[in-house]
């Protein structure tokens, strides 16, 4: 994949100048949207062929949930806990993974809900909406950790899942009979308050910020990258096209693929 130079959108002096300055980075700030899952085989949901242009998206709205958890349930795993379509970590989460174990990166921030950032081995990801690989009890607010594998075998036997009968091969005894709710924010919910504080914090200390695949348009997590800018920090971006972010922050824009973007950087990163 090297040398392709400004065919595919990303220079070689460009890939090279990015690489130095993550190099030289002591306060990584790496924020990642649907582009990084995409060659995960995961279908967006904004924009041209993106998923709400053929489905509702009221199916997520939480008073939607609150009021038909059995029909909402229904049309969520559809979407989410098909066992014969879950996604699988590509080779840019794993990328990201392999920085922070080599200590590049500080804070890693995804609005991502699909989990695939801690399927790859990232230990530390602040994720903003939540994220799909978690159930949560709406009476007592219990979690209850499973893979999205397990969540579609469970969800296969039982719907909607309760709190007392989950998982269903060995339910905890004390539950407390609550349906449970993916743990990713719904339409009409707020963010997490420690998820957006852990991601703040990232943002302010940063002194560079990639961003990975994220259009630039849902708020407040598209706020964070203008926190790193305003604070002197350098703006790396690595999207296919051109983002609110390439338009309102500059930097550097690598036109490229999540996959590509990521591989050809760690290849010329100097080992750690
Ligand atoms: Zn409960």
């Amino acid at each position: 994949m090297m040398g392709k130079g400004g065919l595919d959108g990303a220079t070689d002096a460009e890939l090279l100048r990015a690489a130095r300055l993550i190099g030289d980075s002591r306060r990584l700030f790496v924020f990642t949207g649907a582009g990084i899952s995409k060659e995960s085989g995961l279908p967006v949901f904004r924009g041209e062929g993106g998923l709400w242009e053929r489905m509702d998206p009221g199916i997520l709205e939480i008073s939607r949930f609150t009021s038909d958890p059995e029909g909402s349930w229904r049309a969520i795993r559809g979407l989410f806990y098909e066992a014969s379509t879950l996604p699988e970590p590509n080779a840019a989460h794993r990328v990201l993974a392999k920085w922070e174990a080599e200590g590049r990166i500080a804070s890693l921030v995804t609005q991502n809900i699909d989990g695939l950032h801690r399927a790859a081995g990232s230990r530390r990801v602040v994720e903003f909406h939540g994220s799909l690989a978690d159930l949560v009890c709406g009476r007592c607010g219990r979690r209850f950790r499973a893979s999205p594998s397990e969540i579609a075998a469970g969800v296969a036997l039982q719907l909607p899942p309760r709190c007392g009968s989950w998982p269903p091969e060995a339910p905890v005894a004390d539950g407390c009979g609550g349906v449970l709710k993916p743990d990713f924010v719904f339409f009409g919910e707020g963010i997490p308050s420690e998820a957006y504080g852990a991601a703040l914090a990232g943002a302010e200390a940063a002194d560079l910020c990639l961003i990975v695949g994220s259009a630039g348009v849902v708020y407040p997590a598209a706020g964070l990258p203008a926190i790193v800018k305003k604070n002197g920090g350098t703006i790396i971006e690595i999207d296919p096209s051109v983002t609110e972010f390439t338009k309102s922050l500059g930097g550097i824009h690598l036109a490229v693929g999540a996959v590509e973007g990521l591989t050809r950087l760690d290849a010329l990163l100097t080992p750690r």
